[in-house]
């Protein structure tokens, strides 16, 4: 995020949110401290109503999420790590990417070829940090792509340690004659298909010490009625999670998920949410709001950090206080 971006974004969450605590405040600690620096000054609804053409693209968003572009600071913990990152070009892709370069990992992203400018800005800030940054454009739900991914990564990052599975289809849809079988389709081969395609390729190449870290939802626990078919696939994840971690174990490789609440990014904004939804949303949650991609990208650190060792089939949340899905 450059910095006229930083001040668009500000200024957008101060005209929804009303009023605005400096984040300058905020950083000094204290009774107002906030869990970024940035926190206090995030947007709450109503948000403005958009539309892209899916996928979307964050840097077309009002306003720009905050992907800790400015904010996120690594502290080394996953020095010289390998990591695969789908849906790495943007929301919460992308605030993993961040802290895991800065975290000290290389880094490969995937994403579709028509979000290619949303990369961009996601392999400069990897460079930036002087790790190695690659990126592999590709559709996820074709096999033969899939397997071509965790080649591709490890031959050019020179090895695998950490798999993140992160892209996710969601289109909603009234009712259940409103879902294709194309729809449905598309949906499972994205969410479910592809994460087993990757976990199966990248375990293969995998030794003791690796990560892989799956993304569900709060969705897995508490479905909504106009995401049928996303939310069982956020519930599947969730399971494949814990029965991967089981069958891993004993090969020294962990896997981890981690579950959002609403977060303000591009699969909001192309399909994934009603005009009315996206004016109200994170409203529901305790918090009022929707979280930012940076507030929840040190969960995929944790998820991925070697320090905790023990932590295997875990499901790590971030809800904005409506609990955990399992
Ligand atoms: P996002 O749109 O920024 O990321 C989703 C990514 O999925 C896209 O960037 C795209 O690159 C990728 N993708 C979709 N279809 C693909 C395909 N066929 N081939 C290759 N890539 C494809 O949105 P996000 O909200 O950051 O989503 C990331 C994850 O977070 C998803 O797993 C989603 O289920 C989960 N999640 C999001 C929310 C939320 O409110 N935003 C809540 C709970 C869980
Ligand atoms: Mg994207």
């Amino acid at each position: 995020m450059t910095d006229t971006d930083r001040r668009t974004f500000v200024t957008g969450a101060a005209l929804a949110a009303g009023a605005v605590a400096a984040p300058a405040a905020a950083m000094q600690g204290g009774a107002k401290a906030a869990t970024t620096p940035a926190a206090a000054a995030y947007s709450k609804p109503p948000f403005p109503v958009q539309r892209q053409p899916w996928p979307g693209l964050a840097s077309k968003m009002t306003p720009r999420p905050d992907h800790g572009e400015t904010s996120y600071k690594g502290s080394g913990k996953l020095a010289g790590k390998k990591a695969l990152i789908t849906g790495g070009d943007s929301g919460i892709g992308r605030a993993a990417a961040i802290a895991y370069a800065r975290e000290g990992a290389d880094v490969a992203i995937n994403y579709l070829p028509a979000e290619e400018p949303d990369a961009r800005e996601v392999i400069a800030l990897i460079r930036a940090e002087g790790r190695r940054a690659v990126a592999i454009p590709g559709d996820l739900r074709d096999e033969g792509f899939c397997r071509k991914l965790v080649e591709q990564a490890a031959t050019q990052l020179g090895g695998l340690d950490i798999l993140v599975n992160n892209a996710a289809r969601q289109q909603t849809r009234p009712g259940i004659a409103d879902i294709s079988a194309q729809d449905f389709d598309d949906t499972m081969k994205t969410n479910v298909y592809a994460p087993f395609w990757l976990t199966k390729a990248a375990v293969a190449r995998m030794g003791a010490g690796a990560v892989i870290v799956n993304t569900s939802s709060e969705q897995a626990g508490d479905p909504s009625p106009d995401i049928v078919d996303y939310a069982l696939t956020r519930a599947a994840v969730l399971n494949f999670t814990k029965s991967m971690a089981k069958q891993l174990a004993s090969r020294g490789i962990r896997v981890n998920a981690v579950a959002p609440g609403p977060f303000w990014t591009p699969l909001q904004v192309s399909g994934g949410a009603t005009p009315d939804k996206q004016r109200s949303f994170g409203q529901s949650s305790p918090m009022g709001r929707p979280g930012q991609p940076a507030e929840i990208a040190a969960l995929y650190v944790a998820a991925a950090d070697p320090s905790l060792s023990y932590s295997t089939g875990q499901i790590f949340g971030s809800t904005g206080g409506n609990g955990q899905p399992a």
